[in-house]
């Protein structure tokens, strides 16, 4: 008999969770203005909100919290992930921050005045964020077929070379900071990016003068899809694999809440020692001393090993794998989500499920509402709050998609939990016709405002 596949670790400290009542959910959401950001974590079952920072460290990254070495200059926790980040990821220099909206933060402040354009394949929330914030554009070149979320495809993350290529020659390069390929490309579902269009990219940019920049938070999650989905591959470890990937752009941001699997800590990372000095001074106002910025030496020590563990084939089996799980206890279900699984989380095609809830009431929002309701579980909406209004309309933007995402914390929970949550879903599924009425904003940010906003329920 063939043995079913298995983790390759197993659990030495444990964390105790709580399970409500449908009554107490109700109370909580409505406290929490329906906003899923708002509600306390005791108040949460299964916490699907997001997989950054909310991993288990292992016991080899906490043995190195202990050896942190916290000198404010030139500490061996930060000749730790200097090695860590040369030696696995190719990059000579870099500074480290306290997130990776930190990172982005000193980058674009460095470089990004009124009126750049950055395109990309559907740039990361903060990292937009910090394009308009700064009047530039963040511009969406991802390939088309991301947007039907039933198409199976390899690399449904990819950036089209056609639309690149035509912003390339649109705009100056002078207007152009940088291009920003993110993988994988979490809104568009942890839908992985391709070597071949990676360097494709990485083509184009060079023959029109532009920096290219890796949004990098789930580099290793890509080069797990590149391994088993991309010919030529299949032999290569991921180690290979991410040296080749990082070999062809100039900027890498990171947030290493996601791939390095520590609760906090980012950097960027740079090639050229010039572009490294230039940003500098941001990173000392901003996050702090420069073999710092904005992590403790404790945290740099973790970071280091994490980047290690991270890019090693058994964990990132075991990882890809659950996600993988769930899509297909879904797939069971006949619950519509953007196929194929992607690397982190799935995405429920909340328009698909909500079919009668309308686009101004928010449909995405109001499937993590009824998910909570019926278990606790909480995830978070991908669609019209998180796309925020036009900037100079200030209108509401409908994307193309509305996803509930799910995301997996890493080595956190066990496929017993996964199986909560697949049922749960089912149960919303099932009674998805009654479901008529979203929600509506009440209160909001100018901008990021899915984090913070307000909503009553549509009457
Ligand atoms: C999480 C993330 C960021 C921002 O990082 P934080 O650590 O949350 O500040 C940027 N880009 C991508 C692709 C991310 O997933």
């Amino acid at each position: 008999m063939e043995l079913p596949f298995s983790e390759s670790y197993r659990i030495k400290m444990v964390e105790a969770i709580h399970k409500s009542t449908r009554e107490e959910r109700e109370r909580w959401i409505k406290e929490a203005k329906y906003n899923l950001f708002n509600l306390k974590s005791d108040h949460v079952f299964i916490d699907l909100l997001t997989d950054s920072g909310t991993g288990a460290m292992s016991d080899r990254q906490w043995s190195r919290l202990m050896l942190g070495d916290e000198s404010y200059a030139g500490a061996r926790s930060y000749y730790a992930m200097k090695e860590a980040i040369r030696e696995i990821l190719g990059f000579e220099y870099f500074l480290p921050t306290h997130q990776g909206r930190a990172a982005e933060n000193v980058l674009y402040s460095t470089f990004v005045r009124e009126g750049d354009v950055l395109p990309g394949n559907s740039h990361f929330d903060t990292t937009k964020g910090h394009i308009e914030f700064r009047k530039a554009i963040a511009l969406d070149c991802t390939i088309d077929e991301a947007a039907d979320t039933q198409l199976e495809i390899p690399f449904k993350g990819n950036i089209d070379p056609a639309k690149l290529e035509a912003a390339l020659r649109q705009y100056p390069a002078e207007k152009i900071p940088m291009v920003v390929l993110t993988v994988t490309n979490n809104t568009a579902g942890g839908q992985p990016v391709s070597m071949e269009n990676i360097r494709r990219v990485s083509a184009l940019c060079r023959q029109y003068g532009v920096l290219l920049q890796l949004d990098s938070a789930r580099f290793a999650e890509n080069a797990y899809f590149i391994k088993v989905r991309e010919k030529g591959y299949e032999h290569k470890t991921i180690k290979e694999i991410v040296k080749e990937m990082f070999s062809y752009v100039d900027i890498m941001t990171m947030s290493a809440k996601k791939d390095a699997i520590v609760n906090m800590g980012g950097f960027v990372a740079f090639k050229s020692e010039e572009l490294w000095k230039k940003c500098q001074m941001f990173c000392i106002m901003n996050e702090g001393f420069i073999t710092y910025g904005g992590m403790s030496g404790r945290d740099m020590n973790a970071l280091a090993e994490g980047l290690d563990e991270g890019t090693e084939w058994d964990y990132l089996e075991s990882r890809v794998r659950q996600v993988a799980y769930l899509g297909a206890k879904l797939d069971e279900y006949g619950i519509p989500y953007q196929r194929p699984a992607g690397g982190h989380a799935i995405f429920v095609d909340a328009t698909r499920v909500l079919t009668r809830v309308p686009k101004e009431e928010f449909i995405a929002q109001t499937l993590g509402i009824e998910l909570y309701l019926e278990a606790g579980i909480r995830g978070v909406e991908i669609g019209a709050m998180l796309a925020d209004r036009d900037p100079v309309t200030r209108e509401n933007r409908y994307p193309k998609l509305e996803l509930l995402r799910l995301a997996i914390p890493r080595r956190t929970y066990t496929n017993n939990h996964i199986d909560v949550v697949a049922a749960a879903l089912k149960n919303v599924y099932d009674r998805r016709e009654r479901i008529t009425r979203g929600y509506v904003i009440t209160k909001e940010f100018p901008i990021m405002r899915h984090f913070t906003v307000e909503l009553q329920p549509a009457k």
